[in-house]
C-alpha cells in the first residue's frame, strides 16, 4: 500500500483561525481597520524594543516599500545574493533600483562579502541581506561592511520570523527588515508581510502612506474608523495594505507561534540534524556557525546533495510520496536578472534539495524521510 504523502510545506490552520475569521466577517468591515491595528500592536510587542512597524499585503511589497521609503532612486544599485526567491529581485526592480546579483558562501548560502566587495560601484546604495533558510551567521560582518561603504542594510527576513541573535530580535540588525506571512512561512496571515525598523521611524511612517496610494495619514484615519476626503499625496503609492481577514488570521498565528509553532519547528530540526548524520555521505547539511547566542526557528530545511545526484534523489523521494523542493534557482540565471557567473550560487543551485518542514510534520515523518534517503541507490 502506498504511504501517505509527506508535504514539503503547508499552512497549519485549526478551528481557532476559522472561528476568528467568522467573527471578523460578521462585522461586515473587511478593509483595513481595527484587526490590522491590533495585529500591528501584537507584532510590535512581540518584537520588543519599540520598533516602528507597518504591515503590507505581501512580503514582496514590504521590501519594495522599504527600498522606496529609504529614498533609493532609479539608477541606484542594490547588492542581493543570487540565491533567493525572485521576490527579492522583483521588489528591487519594482522600486526602480537595479538589483546586482551577488555570490553566496558555499557553506551557508548567505551573501558572500568578498563577492559584494568586487561588485561595489559608486552607484551602490544598499545591500539586501537574505536570511537564507532562517540563518544569519555573518550579519555582523555585513553590518560592518555596510557601515564602511555607507550602504543601507535592508533585510529580507521572509524565512526568519521569530529568530533572535544575542538575545535581540533579528530585525534589530538592519536599517529595515521585512517579514513575509504568506501561506507557508513561520506564521501566516494567508498573504501578508511587514516592514520593521528600530532606527528609521520616518521611513516606516512613509511606508504607511505608500501602502494606501500615498494618501497622507490615511492609516491613522482608518484606525479611528474615519476616512478623510480631503488629503494630499506627495509620492507614488501603491495599493498594498492588509485586510481585516488577513490580520485576523495573523493574530491567531502569532499566538500559536509563541505557544507551539516555534517549539515544533525547532524540535523537528533537531531531529533532522541528528538523523542526517547517519545518512550516506552524499548529503551534507548547510552549516551556519554563530559567535553569540542564536535562536533559530527554521522555515525550510535545505541540504546539499553531492556528486550530481540531486535530481535523481528528488525523483526517488517523489516516487515514495515525499515532496521536496529546490530553494533556489539563482536569480542571475533568469533572463531578467542575467549577469556574470557566480560559482557558489550556481553550485548550490544544482545541489540544494529542501526536505519537508512545517508545523504539522511529525518526528516519525522525518524517520521515514531519512530511511527513504538511505534506500536511495544511485
Ligand atoms: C516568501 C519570500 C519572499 C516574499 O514574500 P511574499 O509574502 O510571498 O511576497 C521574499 N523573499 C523570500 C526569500 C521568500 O522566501
Amino acid at each position: 500500500m502506498a504511504q501517505p504523502v509527506i508535504r514539503l510545506s503547508k499552512s497549519t490552520i485549526s478551528k481557532e483561525e476559522i472561528d476568528a475569521v467568522s467573527q471578523t466577517m460578521a462585522q461586515e468591515f473587511l478593509g483595513m481597520g481595527q484587526q490590522v491595528q491590533m495585529f500591528e500592536d501584537d507584532l510590535v510587542s512581540f518584537l520588543g524594543g519599540e520598533p516602528s512597524l507597518c504591515t503590507s499585503n505581501t512580503g514582496t511589497s514590504a521590501l519594495q516599500m522599504g527600498i522606496q521609503s529609504l529614498g533609493l532612486k532609479p539608477g541606484d544599485e542594490i547588492l542581493i545574493p543570487s540565491l533567493t526567491y525572485v521576490a527579492s529581485f522583483q521588489a528591487a526592480s519594482a522600486a526602480g533600483v537595479f538589483p546586482v546579483p551577488t555570490d553566496v558562501e558555499i557553506n551557508t548560502g548567505l551573501i558572500c562579502l568578498e563577492s559584494a566587495k568586487k561588485l561595489l560601484t559608486n552607484k551602490t546604495k544598499a545591500l539586501m541581506y537574505v536570511h537564507y533558510a532562517s540563518e544569519f551567521s555573518n550579519i555582523e560582518e555585513v553590518q560592518q561592511f555596510c557601515q564602511e561603504n555607507e550602504l543601507y542594510l535592508i533585510a529580507d527576513a521572509a524565512h526568519s520570523f521569530g529568530c533572535t541573535y544575542q538575545n535581540k530580535p533579528i530585525a534589530q540588525f538592519a536599517d529595515i527588515t521585512c517579514f513575509s506571512f504568506d501561506g507557508i512561512k513561520n506564521i501566516t496571515s494567508a498573504e501578508g508581510g511587514c516592514l520593521v525598523s528600530y532606527k528609521h521611524t520616518e521611513a516606516i511612517e512613509l511606508a504607511k502612506d505608500l501602502r494606501l496610494l500615498g494618501v497622507e495619514k490615511d492609516t491613522e484615519k482608518r484606525y479611528q474608523g474615519t476616512r478623510s476626503w480631503d488629503f494630499d499625496v506627495k509620492h507614488q503609492g501603491w495599493r498594498y495594505h492588509l485586510s481585516e481577514i488577513n490580520a485576523t488570521i495573523g493574530r491567531v498565528q502569532l499566538k500559536k507561534f509563541q505557544s507551539d509553532f516555534s517549539k515544533i519547528r525547532k524540535n523537528l530540526v533537531t531531529h533532522y540534524n541528528n538523523r542526517i548524520k547517519e545518512v550516506d555521505s552524499i548529503i551534507i547539511p548547510l552549516s551556519a556557525e554563530y559567535k553569540g547566542k542564536a535562536e533559530v526557528t527554521k522555515h525550510i530545511y535545505p541540504v546539499r546533495v553531492l556528486n550530481g545526484k540531486r535530481d535523481q534523489l528528488k525523483e526517488h523521494l517523489e516516487a515514495n510520496n515525499i515532496q521536496s523542493g529546490v530553494h533556489y534557482k539563482p536569480n542571475h540565471q533568469l533572463t531578467k536578472y542575467k549577469s556574470q557567473g557566480l560559482p557558489n550560487a550556481e553550485r548550490l543551485g544544482s545541489e540544494l534539495l529542501t526536505l519537508p518542514l512545517h508545523a504539522d510534520l511529525l518526528v516519525s515523518d522525518i524517520d521515514r524521510i531519512i530511511s527513504t534517503i538511505n534506500d536511495f541507490k544511485d
